[in-house]
């Protein structure tokens, strides 16, 4: 079944849903969210005040579970009318005191006097079927929610306010003048329109083509400032991977040791590397043991460095290359990977030049964990790493779902169809075909045309209450 946005047939829009929308856990308030045609009539059930309810206020009171009279919490209560609330019902909200307790009693009150419990995401997915949010921007809520660094969060309300959506609607719209154009004189060929030359048909699409293919460029550097950067730190022991990590940390909470294979298994930290959300992996080194908790942490340095965005392999540049370095370069093959040539401040035995030599595809960067230096240079990498060709300006326009990735290689590929058949002179209603698929896709981006399951996929990655 396609649904479209404004409207909506299906039969579960008509109850009245509620759910806790804070996390769980001690806070100092928690809310209560509850939402449909019903809400203001269980707030006048369970809800006593002194004060009567108006539109928008809140309002003190308790709520008092009318079946026994026991009285549940002290709290505020807001009743929202409709239209102009989040989901586009009427919405109550009730903050309670931020106890598990007094939220799962309210809430429990709530649903005894008429409510049902919202599924995962259930307020913003009403939210897009009443036409308040777009699919792009419904699924923009929930990475506000989850961002972890101010730049995922400043992407995500990006999105959420409508700049990825204006820019799809804007190509849309370009597709759209196309295919009329098409129609036309697929209809009407021998009247007197305005024939399509191939040639500008060739050009237009490409035109459009290339705006797609951009937002998809940008899908890379979204990812990584979404979900973060994976960086494997590998070398032999005693190198500096520890105190790396510690000085990109800023802080020791990796072991710094002295004795050799200390670090048997990998350390995880999780940081914030230029506003990038990064993952660090200390690595045991790749080498052989004959420990088996050594081999088992042997195993996983391999796993990490194979499932790594990028590698750094620290070398103690005041020593000579080992077998062991020799071991790992062979595994690194022509991987690109960052080496750090450490120990700086004890005197250089390997030169930078040395290691280029083993190592062509790499960035060498001098350093010492002694004294920080270097540090800025691995931010640096890292950060063009991530960036590449794109501006780094707080609003250009960057796709951070993978959803909406492949729809616009989808969009890409139908038009690459539709360009080589417009070169090659081939029937209109052919190109026909190609140029609105490329529309349809976009189209699911924004959830103008999508499927019910889809939809539900979209919604049941959201936390309950949102
Ligand atoms: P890992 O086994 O590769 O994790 O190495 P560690 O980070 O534990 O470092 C081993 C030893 O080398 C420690 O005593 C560190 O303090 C020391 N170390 C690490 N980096 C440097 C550096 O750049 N200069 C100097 N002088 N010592 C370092």
């Amino acid at each position: 079944m396609l649904f479209s946005a404004g409207f909506f047939t299906g039969d579960k829009m008509d109850d009245t849903i509620a759910a806790v929308s804070t996390a769980f856990g001690e806070g100092g308030i928690g809310i209560v969210r509850i939402s449909g045609e019903d809400a203001g009539r269980i707030l006048d059930k369970i809800f006593v005040s002194d004060f009567d309810i108006e539109n928008r206020k809140l309002t003190y009171g308790h709520i008092v579970d009318p079946d026994n009279g026991e009285m549940i919490d002290e709290v505020l209560a807001v009743y929202m009318k409709a239209p102009n609330t989040y989901t586009r019902e009427d919405v109550v909200e009730i903050d309670t005191h931020g106890s598990v307790v007094s939220l799962r009693k309210t809430l429990s009150c709530v649903l005894k006097n008429g409510a049902r419990p919202a599924e995962k995401g259930e307020f913003t997915k009403r939210a897009f079927l009443n036409g308040r949010l777009d699919l792009s921007q419904a699924e923009a809520v929930m990475d506000v929610v989850s961002a972890k660094t101010d730049r995922s969060f400043d992407v995500a309300l990006g999105q959420l306010e409508g700049r990825l959506s204006d820019e799809i609607d804007r190509i849309r719209k370009a597709i759209l003048d196309m295919l009329v154009n098409v129609a036309v004189n697929i209809d009407y060929p021998d009247e007197d329109i305005e024939e399509i030359v191939y040639a500008d048909l060739s050009n237009q699409i490409s035109q459009i083509n290339d705006a797609i293919k951009k937002l998809a460029a940008s899908a890379g550097t979204g990812k990584m400032i979404r979900d973060g950067l994976n960086v494997a730190i590998i070398g032999r022991p005693n190198v500096g991977k520890s105190s790396l990590m510690n000085a990109l940390l800023r802080e020791s909470r990796a072991i710094v040791t002295e004795i050799p294979g200390t670090t048997r298994d990998t350390i995880e930290e999780n940081l914030s590397i230029r506003n990038i959300p990064v993952k660090l992996i200390d690595t045991a080194g790749i080498r052989s043991a004959e420990n088996e908790i050594e081999k088992i942490g042997i195993e996983k340095s391999k796993q990490s460095f194979n499932n790594a965005d990028l590698v750094i392999f620290v070398i103690d540049a005041n020593s000579d290359i080992s077998a062991e370095d020799r071991e790992i370069i062979k595994t690194i093959g022509d991987r690109h990977v960052i080496v750090l040539a450490n120990k700086q401040d004890l005197g250089q035995k390997i030169s930078t030049y040395e290691i280029r030599k083993l190592l062509p595809s790499a960035s060498v960067i001098e350093t010492s964990m002694a004294d920080y230096t270097g540090i800025d240079k691995i931010e640096n990498e890292i950060e063009n790493l991530v960036y590449g060709g794109i501006v780094r300006q707080k609003d250009s326009l960057i796709v951070t779902n993978a959803r909406h990735e492949s729809l616009l290689h989808e969009a890409v590929c139908a038009l690459n169809d539709a360009q080589k058949m417009a070169d090659s002179g081939e029937a209109l209603d052919f190109i026909d075909i190609d140029i609105r698929r490329a529309y349809d896709a976009l189209g699911q981006i924004t959830g103008e045309t999508v499927e019910e399951d889809i939809l539900n996929e979209v919604f049941s990655r959201f936390c309950l209450g949102k």
